[in-house]
């Protein structure tokens, strides 16, 4: 399986590479050539199998030029056994016909575990095997960060910076950034807002002499074997509910738009999901497109489900990609646009994006007000981002089809959301009791390039 850049002027590269790099040399990112396909009777028989036994049927044709079946097989092994609950990405049913994929089992509680653990063993695997060593740089607004820092401490092949929007992201995820002692993780409260540091991010992947100076590598969702990682609970989730043979919507709190891509790509290799419903807070940029086709930016509001706090979408690249026919001068001309306020998709692009999602957004009184319901109804407890999920999905039309919400975080990393909204404060699970007390180790920075370059050189200096 080839890689080719979503802006078409960056060598395709084989999925090692490309995992590698993270972004293209373009500006672009990468997207497997075309889409493998599982048939129905192949999806049929992924039922009954463990976690990482599907993940294993999903995810080797995107990378069996890179892993052998026993390299992939142990890779899976390792990536999964720090998650609290057997089945990895339980479901749980919350009404007729509405289920929640709790994702947040993995170490630090969010989604963004399933994927970083994978990649985590699939970078140390492939490094040890080139004798090479890596500098990570990643931009987070809260959960990628602490995944990242928990998935790669103590790795002897690479360096980890993670920037962090300094006041903004929240105490728990800010701990678990800032408290791990190993040398080689560093966090970076830097000043401005998520899209800044995701903007000084993308400044340091477009200067070609740093990028190789310090070996730069992004575990951002803009990695593709991020967005693959992912493709895997969306099979795992509608096999157990009945696919191929029913189909199964999913609604999904959108940030980055790595997480619904990935239910797109689940798609577009045959299982068969009804609805892809892309659920915003206030941040509703995602939810403007869809209705008009304009894609402007305005300014972030600060919101209770500050992992969705965003404006510029990363992984929206991906889908424009495939909306324009591949053609990676159309997606150029779109991001120049962007980078300028924004652009308006042209109709065919527009009716494209139409037929394959469906979107809503959810205020901030509505989150709140989920949260309380859901736990007197239900007895669940649900984070914000969450909530917003559910919430947009019970805003669907009724349907025989089986709706699922993606539960993207436990409530204990947005404790003061959740007490507010429904009395209950969730405690931390056991692994993380004493979070509070140890000892945090933060570094600040100014919103400037040349000063975080410098920051970078210093702390992966050896
Ligand atoms: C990152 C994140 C999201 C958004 O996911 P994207 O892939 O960026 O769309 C939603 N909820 C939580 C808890 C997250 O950490």
């Amino acid at each position: 399986m080839k890689y080719i850049s979503t802006r078409g002027q960056a060598p395709s590269l084989s999925f090692e590479d490309a995992m590698l790099s993270g972004l293209a040399t373009d500006g672009g990112l990468y997207i497997p050539q075309e889409w493998p396909s599982l048939s129905q009777d192949e999806i049929a028989a992924l039922a009954g199998l463990s976690y990482e036994d599907a993940a294993y049927r999903v995810i080797q044709p995107f990378v069996a030029d890179t892993f052998s079946e026993p390299e992939l097989r142990g890779i899976l092994k390792r990536a999964y056994a720090g998650f609290r609950h057997p089945a990895r990405v339980p479901l749980v049913q919350t009404g007729p016909n509405e289920f929640i994929a709790e994702l947040h089992h993995g170490p630090t509680l969010a989604f963004k575990d399933v994927a970083m653990q994978l990649i985590g063993q699939m970078f140390q695997f492939v490094l040890a095997r080139r004798g090479e060593r890596v500098t990570i740089v990643g931009a987070t607004s809260g959960d990628t960060g602490s995944a990242a820092i928990e998935a790669f401490k103590g790795l002897d092949a690479v360096d980890v910076v993670i920037l962090y929007p300094h006041g903004r992201v929240s105490d728990v995820q800010r701990r678990q950034m800032t408290t791990p002692s190993e040398a080689n993780v560093h966090a970076v409260a830097m000043d401005g807002d998520f899209d800044d540091c995701q903007a000084r991010l993308k400044d340091m992947f477009n200067d070609a002499d740093f990028r190789q100076q310090v070996k730069l590598a992004g575990v951002n969702s803009i990695n593709w074997a991020r967005v693959m990682a992912q493709v895997v609970y969306y099979f795992t989730t509608a096999v157990s509910l009945g696919a191929p043979h029913r189909k199964v919507s999913f609604t999904v709190p959108t940030g980055n738009f790595g997480d619904i891509f990935a239910g797109y790509v689940a798609k577009r290799m045959g299982l068969p999901i009804d609805r892809l419903v892309i659920a915003t807070n206030q941040n509703d940029i995602l939810h403007r497109t869809l209705q008009s086709g304009a894609h402007h930016k305005k300014g972030v509001e600060p919101s209770v489900s500050p992992s969705m706090d965003i404006q510029v979408s990363s992984n929206f690249e991906r889908l424009l990609f495939e909306l324009y026919d591949h053609e990676g001068e159309a997606v150029e001309q779109l991001m120049a646009e962007l980078s300028t306020g924004g652009f308006t998709l042209s109709q065919g692009a527009l009716s494209r994006l139409n037929a394959e999602f469906d979107s809503g957004s959810c205020s901030e009184a509505e989150t709140m007000a989920t949260i309380k319901a859901m736990y007197e109804t239900t007895g669940e407890v649900l984070c914000p981002h969450s909530a917003v999920a559910v919430k947009v999905a019970q805003d669907q039309p009724k349907s025989a089809t089986p709706m699922v919400a993606l539960a993207t975080a436990h409530a204990a990393k947005f404790p003061d959301a959740v007490a507010q909204a429904c009395g209950i404060r969730p405690d931390l699970p056991p692994h993380m009791a004493d979070l509070f007390e140890r000892e945090e180790r933060i570094t600040r920075a100014p919103d400037d390039l040349a000063a975080l370059k410098a920051l970078v050189i210093e702390k992966t200096a050896r």
